[in-house]
Parts: structure tokens; sequence; C-alpha cells
């Protein structure tokens, strides 16, 4: 097998247990692996820290499988792995309540770079690395054996795999995928999910907690979704009994999947409203209207995948929530989500107190929101947590 030998010094974050081997840690390589194959880390003293794979064009060099030097890594040693991360969502009480859930959350379950969703009785799987696309089928044919289900189908299109010189596929991978619309049901709810086009593997699984969170708060709200796209929260609120709910994004097919989602729940439309627009706009048009509302959701796509793009970031986020709350009823809430890696959750609390200062409002938070539990974080590998939320309630001002 190949090694990857350690520059002096550089093991230290494999001795913590995180999973990247970054190309500047590298002294040397011993040995000529193929894209994604397994390859042996040694320090610069010949210490075997881990087995991992290799992904030559990323600047990621090397994800760790193991850090058990007796381990072999082979199909059993996914099917232990794959087997570990169904058992977790057997004992998470929510997979009661949904036929919709993440299987297997890449790095936090110890499977770099594998994401697998179920959507009812179908897999979808997300590989973004070389060394998942190298055990791609190994990992398919044990997923069938280990669920009893028939059905994956690949949705390997994210952009992230053109670090790894990887090029997109979308398609059948096992059985009869042909059915590329499912119905899925959570917390008594119904939504369609197109696996094929859908954002991330066809739906916001890791919002699945803060849907039915909203959903109890939303009694007699006049609420305002912004970024809805297929309607996670919209449906959630009406069904949690709001007074009136908008629904705004900038993407027609997201309002187009939005519409069918209210209607497919039997909700009258007559509480149901949509808008077609961009989100900055459509606030600062409202706030000149001193239009307002008593909940405001605002679940903005990324603004900041790194670090490097933190500070441009916040600004957009600053900008959304000052407005909101300017547009909140004292009384009302502003759930504000951020899923931006690039920004941890104590920026986005700051960023958020500093839109409600220059708003001249006063807040509290009175809810951290987070990913739901089938999107786990290994301690060892922080960067699993990204999803982070706030609830804040508007107050009057004294
Ligand atoms: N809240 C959704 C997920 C939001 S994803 C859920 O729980 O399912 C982000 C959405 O924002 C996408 O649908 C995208 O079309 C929309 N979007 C991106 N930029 C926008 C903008 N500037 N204004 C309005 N919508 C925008």
């Amino acid at each position: 097998m190949a090694s990857l030998i350690l520059k002096p010094g550089r093991e230290k974050s494999l001795l913590r247990r995180h999973p990247w081997i970054f190309s500047g840690a590298i002294a040397r390589m011993d040995g000529n692996p193929a894209s994604g194959e397994t390859v042996d880390i040694l320090s610069a003293n010949g210490q075997l820290l881990a087995h991992a794979a290799y992904s030559p064009s990323s600047q990621i060099r090397a994800r760790v499988w193991t850090f058990e030097a007796s381990d072999v890594v082979d199909a059993d040693f996914f099917r232990r792995r794959i087997k570990a991360a169904i058992d977790l969502r057997n004992t998470l009480h929510e997979t009661k309540n949904t036929d919709a859930y993440r299987l297997i959350h890449a790095e936090s379950d110890y499977l770099p770079g594998l994401i697998v969703d179920r959507y009812n009785g179908t897999l979808v799987l997300q590989s973004l690395t070389a060394g998942s696309e190298y055990w791609k089928d190994v990992v398919a044919n044990l997923l069938i054996e280990e669920t009893g289900l028939t059905k994956i189908f690949e949705r390997s299109d994210a952009d992230v795999r053109q670090l790894e010189s990887l090029s997109p596929r979308v398609g059948p991978l096992r059985g009869d995928t042909n059915q590329l619309i499912l119905i899925i049901t959570e917390n008594g709810l119904k939504f369609h999910v197109n696996i094929e086009t859908g954002h991330k593997t066809g739906f916001y699984l890791d919002q699945r907690l803060n849907r039915l969170r909203l959903r109890e708060m939303a009694d007699g709200r006049d609420v305002l979704d912004c970024f809805c796209y297929s309607g996670g929260f919209t449906i959630n609120v009406l069904a949690g009994g709001a007074k009136s709910v908008l629904s705004v994004d900038s993407s027609s097919d997201a309002l187009a999947l939005c519409r069918e989602n209210v209607s497919f729940n039997s909700f009258p439309p007559n509480r149901h409203a949509m808008l077609e627009g961009d989100v900055f706009q459509i606030l600062r048009k409202f706030r000149d209207e001193a239009r307002s509302f008593d909940m405001i959701i605002l679940d903005p796509p990324k603004f900041a995948p790194t670090a490097a793009q933190a500070e441009k970031a916040a600004r957009g986020y600053k900008d959304i929530n000052l407005l909101a709350f300017k547009l909140l009823r004292p009384g009302g809430f502003l759930i504000t989500f951020s899923c931006s890696g690039g920004i941890d959750a104590s920026f986005f609390q700051k960023i958020i107190a500093s839109a409600a200062l220059d708003a001249g409002v006063e807040a509290q938070i009175v809810e951290h929101l987070s990913q739901a539990p089938d999107h786990p974080v290994a301690l060892n590998f922080p960067e699993g947590g990204y999803l982070k939320g706030l609830v804040c309630i508007k107050l009057n001002k004294q």
C-alpha cells in the first residue's frame, strides 16, 4: 500500500482525530496510488497514524477512513460503518415520525464524502470525494443489503466535486428509480420531493425539527416565509394555524413546488399567498409600505461557504435581519437561520444583535436552533455542524 508521509509536527490534527490531511502537511508520497485508493498516513518519524482515501487533485489531499492501525479498509469495514449509521437513526425518535431522513452524514458518520438520504422507499446517494467515488459501487451494494430497500438514485452534482476533479453524475444507481418525484410524509404532512432536480438531494431534511417547532408557534399569526423553496416552513405554519402566510422566493420553480405542496395538504388557498422576487428588495419595499407581520422566517442560501467570504456574507445577513426586525410587530417572532460553514454560531448571533441595534429594536433570543439529529456532528469534526438558527422575540419599546 502507498504511504503518505507528513512533515514534522503535522501529525497534530490527526492525533486530535481530525480526518483531513491538507497538501501543505505532506512531505512525500511513497508509491503511486490511484485517485480514491486507500493510503497509509505516517508521521515524519514513521508512526502509522491512519488509513485514508487519496484525493490527488484536492487541497484536502487525503481523508481518514480509520485511525485504527489494525483496521482493513474493505467491504466489511464499510458494512460496519453503514450499519452503525443505520442503527443510530433507528435510535433517534424522529425517524418514527417521518419517512425521509439522512442515513449517512459523511465525515460525521465516519464516512468522508458520502451522503445518503432516504426518501420513503428510495435512497439518494451523493458522492463528494475521490474516496467515496472509489467505493461507490461497494457502498451501493451494501446499502441495498443493509436497508432492505432496492432503489438508489445518484445525485453527485454538488459543486464541491470540482475540487476533486470529479465530473457531475445524476441518475439511477440501483433498482427502478423512474419515479423522480416522490411523496414523503413528515409529522403528518406530505411533500413532493424531486430527487433529480431538487436542492441538495431533494429536500431540506436538516430543518425537520425546526419545521415542527415553528408549527407550534404559528397559531393566529401573520407569517412571512422568506426563501421558502418548496414550502417546508410554509406548510408547517399553515398546519399550526397561522392566520396568513406569504411565501417569498426568487425561483418560480420553487414557488410552483410550494403551491403544489400547499394544495397537496388540502389547506384552503385563502390563507396563503406567494410572491416571486428578491428578498432583499421585497423587504425594502414592505418597509416603505409600512407592512408588518408577527412571524418572519429567514432561511437564505449559503452566503459564505468558507471563512474567506464571511465579511461579505455578514453584510447580507445583517441587511435582511435588520429589515425583518423593522417589519416585525411587537411580540412577533423572527426565526433566522444561517447554513454558512464560514460563519459560526457566535458570529451569527453578533450579526443579529447588530441588526437589531441598527433597526432600533429590542429583542430577546428565546431559542437556539440547529440541524436535526440525523445530521450528527462528530466531535472531532466541528465542520459537520453548519446550521444555526435563532428565535428572537421583538419587545415593546420601554
Ligand atoms: N426554507 C427552505 C430552504 C431555503 S433554500 C426550506 O426549508 O425548504 C434557499 C432558497 O432561497 C431557494 O429556494 C432559492 O431559490 C431562494 N433564493 C436565493 N436567493 C434569493 C433571493 N435573493 N431572494 C429570494 N429567494 C432567494
